[in-house]
């Protein structure tokens, strides 16, 4: 029976997804062309890997952690600092009004954490006003510019470098976004393992999925959660890929390598 309705959706979104292609790919002058509806406008979710490790080398994943809103998960950051496992995580303005305690803790350890940018107030960088799992896009190429331009400067105003990256909120974008944010200078962080399912998976799933992060993987998961069972899942995943010998890096170390035009 389950298998039977899987099947009966994947036919159905099938050709919704192809139809929502052919609409990037054909390229026709805007002129004499109406825009795209707001649901016609197909959102891209671009994958990130970085380089694989050079012969002899260890095998190298590069841990990403979104802090949307809320609280920090002393849980992740605690093991990473123990562990002195380095990441990339991507804050916004919003979390890091609340979390004071947290950045002391990234802002001690610099060697550790790359601070990059998550927004302002989280929301998805999409110059077309749709809504994403609930969430309202940004909805102009004005409001995009201001997610992402005042999520920087929270960055720098909270004591971090100038962000190199950014991830929106959802990580869904539609091609004129990315190319507004490429322009404004930012690398776009895809990914290319969904470690948490946005937090909303089971602590033995969530250990499942990052434990078989293999080299090259750039995993995403969330650090502002401390309630939810994923975080005690990311710990245990995280140190099952210690105890394989994975090299844990940063992105600013790395070559990533992303699609549609994220990085390139
Ligand atoms: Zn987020």
């Amino acid at each position: 029976m389950r298998t039977f309705v899987l099947l009966g959706l994947v036919c159905l979104a099938a050709p919704a997804f192809a139809a929502g292609e052919s609409k990037v790919a054909v390229n026709v002058p805007a002129v004499n062309v109406a825009p795209p509806s707001a649901a016609a406008r197909a959102l891209l979710e671009p994958k990130l890997k970085i380089r694989d490790a050079p012969p002899g080398t260890a095998p190298r994943v590069a841990l990403t952690f979104d802090a949307c809103m809320g609280q920090a998960d002393s849980r992740i950051l605690s093991t990473l600092v123990y562990e002195r496992i380095p990441a990339t995580l991507f804050v916004t303005a919003r979390w890091l009004r609340n979390n004071e305690e947290a950045i002391a803790i990234l802002r001690a350890h610099p060697d550790l954490f790359d601070i990059e940018n998550h927004g302002e107030n989280h929301v998805p960088a999409v110059d077309v006003p749709v809504k994403i799992y609930g969430i309202p896009a940004a909805g102009s190429i004005a409001a995009v510019e201001r997610e992402v331009a005042a999520g920087a400067a929270a960055v720098k105003a909270a004591g971090f470098s100038q962000p190199r990256w950014f991830r929106g909120a959802t990580a869904k974008y539609d091609v004129s976004a990315i190319r507004q944010i490429r322009q404004m200078g930012y690398k776009i962080a895809g990914y290319s393992l969904n470690g948490d399912g946005g937090s909303l998976l089971g602590a033995a799933m969530t250990e499942r999925k990052i434990s078989g992060a293999k080299d090259g993987d750039v995993v995403i998961a969330h650090i502002n959660q401390p309630t939810h069972e994923a975080g005690a899942g990311v710990v245990r995943g995280i140190m099952a890929l210690k105890h394989k010998g994975i090299a844990f890096v940063r992105l600013s170390e790395v070559d990533g390598v992303g699609d549609a035009g994220t990085t390139q």
